[in-house]
């Protein structure tokens, strides 16, 4: 977990986890319990004025009026510092909630990411963190204020009048009206409209990363039929679950009116008895809604709550889910060579399906150059997955530099790593920022440096923001060449001591390709490189070729070797011509 953060999600229910942001939260508990206790006097000046009028006192009605308008300045200001208070504090509790949410995703196995919508941990990380900010900030600034400011009055009026507080308290039955609704009903009902959010936001969000396909195809309507049927079927839990939550709105306004109508005519009969005085009367009538305001608010709150704390359910499940990577290793190799061994290394995505990698044995030795080739499937980017332990070897051991995988700490194992994938991934920012990915730290001398060994620089200079051009999502605004060489500036900048490269040169031009080669023939020297090659030509250079076919290694050894001899490379080889 970030060790950096403050908030405590370990609450098992939504209350609790509010519960224990209390100490964030006690200057504005402060400020909003001073600007409750100053109003709490109104309906006691209600009746002094009103009981002023028989003896015509105007002096004593514009004295009480000025200190009402003092009370009131007092109120508002209390507000003010309250409402300050409030907003800062709840977005240092809430920027922590995101940040232990996206934190803990960056952990997640590959099993788990695997057959998991993106869509669906972006609908926890914003929709979820946000629906229990609403409930908060709705419990925190309405419900304990209102309950606080209608007992403080309940306790005011009852010292005026006992029978007042006879009248208010007929409105604590109305509590039980909450109950009448079934909660169970309503919580399984946030349950589905949760789920369908989540399945709706993850078909989206696929298909809006991949508008290129949808285009491509001119399926633009299939995926709207498609996206359609998710929205639909949120819709569906959304009209349910909105008639729900409305009935319990009609009870209430039915109950509190019907207080409202009871109290009047109660409070005339009094007064006629002479057991209540006229200003008694005035100030009950105008202090009951606030009264009874929280009753409603309460009820009201009640379905905010379930619906936050459905949220705050989606997040511990992720918060508390023990499908993370299971490597605890602590070892640091502190002068990395880079000899990768794997040892009878078996591994099978799942249990009972055929294994993606069989006893894999080998050696890589530092500085060589191992080039992957065999048909699609065959396990080659399984192997490169399992060398920087997205999973982990059913049986078998991988070791680098002779220390097994999992007394390596992972994540600095991989920071002696560079990857240069295919279709390469570049963030939304300058392409500057997308360079100092790879190593955040490097000065504009070793950007330059690496940029142009990476054959980039004068495309880069030649741009008119230069190294501050913005690129899109995916660096959509750079060509294929472009985007590869960026990538492998990126690789080159943190030094690697073992270089993955999934071969990406048969998707570029002629001089791109060239180019691109170059660059990466620069990368590689020196380190231990494991390229998956789609396509044979670019390997003759390569130590060592390894065949695979289905998981297993069907011949390994130089581009002279394996091209004199018969068998599955040869095969290849024929394949491609
Ligand atoms: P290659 O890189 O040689 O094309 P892969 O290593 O991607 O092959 O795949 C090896 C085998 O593992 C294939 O049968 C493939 O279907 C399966 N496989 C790959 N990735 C996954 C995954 N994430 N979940 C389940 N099976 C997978």
């Amino acid at each position: 977990m970030n060790s950096d953060s403050t908030i405590d999600v370990s609450a098992p229910s939504l209350m609790g986890f509010m519960w224990r942001q209390e100490k964030h939260l006690r200057g504005y508990n402060i400020w909003r319990i001073l600007s409750v206790v100053v109003i709490t006097p109104f309906p006691v000046l209600t009746q002094m004025v009103v009981d002023a009028i028989p003896a015509k006192d105007t002096t004593l009605i514009f004295s009480l009026t000025g200190f009402w308008l003092l009370l009131l300045v007092l109120h508002l200001g209390t507000m003010y510092f309250a409402v300050e208070s409030l907003a800062t504090k709840m977005q240092v509790i809430f920027r922590e909630l995101r940040a232990e949410v996206f934190y803990k995703i960056n952990f997640m196995s590959f099993r788990f990411l695997d057959s998991t919508q993106a869509g669906k941990l972006l609908s926890k990380y914003s929709f979820d963190t946000n629906n229990i900010e609403t409930t908060a900030i709705m419990g925190l600034t309405g419900v304990l204020p209102e309950i606080l400011r209608s007992s403080l009055l309940i306790l005011v009026l009852m010292w005026m009048n006992p029978w007042l507080g006879v009248i208010v308290l007929l409105a604590i039955p109305l509590f039980a009206c909450a109950r009448l609704l079934n909660f169970k009903e309503i919580e399984r009902s946030n349950h589905l409209v949760r789920v369908a959010r989540e399945r709706m936001t993850g078909q989206a969000n696929e298909y809006i990363s991949a508008i290129k396909l949808v285009r491509g195809y001119g399926q633009e309507e299939e995926a709207l039929r498609q996206v359609g049927d998710t929205s639909g079927s949120y819709s569906d839990e959304r009209v349910y679950q909105t008639k729900l939550n409305q009935s319990l709105g009609y009870i209430l306004f039915g109950a509190i009116t019907l207080i409202m109508i009871s109290a009047t005519t109660l409070s005339a009969w009094l007064v006629i008895q002479d057991k209540m005085e006229l200003g008694e009367m005035v100030a009950l009538i105008g202090a009951l809604p606030i009264c009874l305001f929280p009753v409603s608010m309460i009820a009201q709150f009640s379905l905010q709550y379930l619906q936050g704390a459905e949220s705050y359910i989606s997040i511990k499940e992720l918060l508390d889910s023990d499908s993370t990577e299971k490597w605890t290793g602590t070892r640091v190799i502190h002068e990395p060579q880079g000899v990768v061994e794997f040892d009878h290394v078996t591994f099978q995505y799942e249990a009972g399906k055929a294994a993606a990698l069989k006893e894999l044995d080998t050696v890589i030795r530092a500085g060589e150059h191992v080039a992957l080739v065999g048909p699609s499937g065959s396990g080659k980017s399984t192997l490169v997955g399992l060398l920087l332990g997205f999973y982990g070897p059913n049986s078998g051991q991988i070791r680098i530099d002779g220390v097994p995988q999992h007394e390596l700490s992972m994540q600095q194992f991989r920071q002696t790593c560079s990857i240069v994938m295919q279709d390469n991934i570049l963030l939304s920012g300058s392409i500057l920022d997308n360079i100092r990915f790879g190593k955040v730290t490097a000065t504009m001398d070793e950007v330059r440096e690496a940029v142009r060994h990476a054959y980039a620089l004068d495309f880069i200079e030649a741009l008119p923001d230069g190294f501050e051009t913005v690129v899109g999502e995916r660096g959509a605004s750079l060509s294929g060449g472009q985007r590869q060489r960026i990538a492998i500036a990126r690789a080159l900048l943190r030094d690697p001591k073992i270089l993955i490269l999934d071969e990406a040169t048969s998707a570029l031009d002629y001089e791109s390709e060239k180019a691109v080669q170059q660059a990466i023939n620069y990368l590689a020297q020196g380190r231990t490189t494991i390229t998956i090659a789609h396509r044979l030509s670019t390997v003759r250079k390569a130590d060592r070729i390894m065949v695979l076919k289905q998981g297993s290694v069907e011949a390994s050894g130089t581009w002279e070797e394996l091209s004199s001899q018969d068998g599955s490379f040869k095969e290849l080889l024929e394949a491609q011509d």
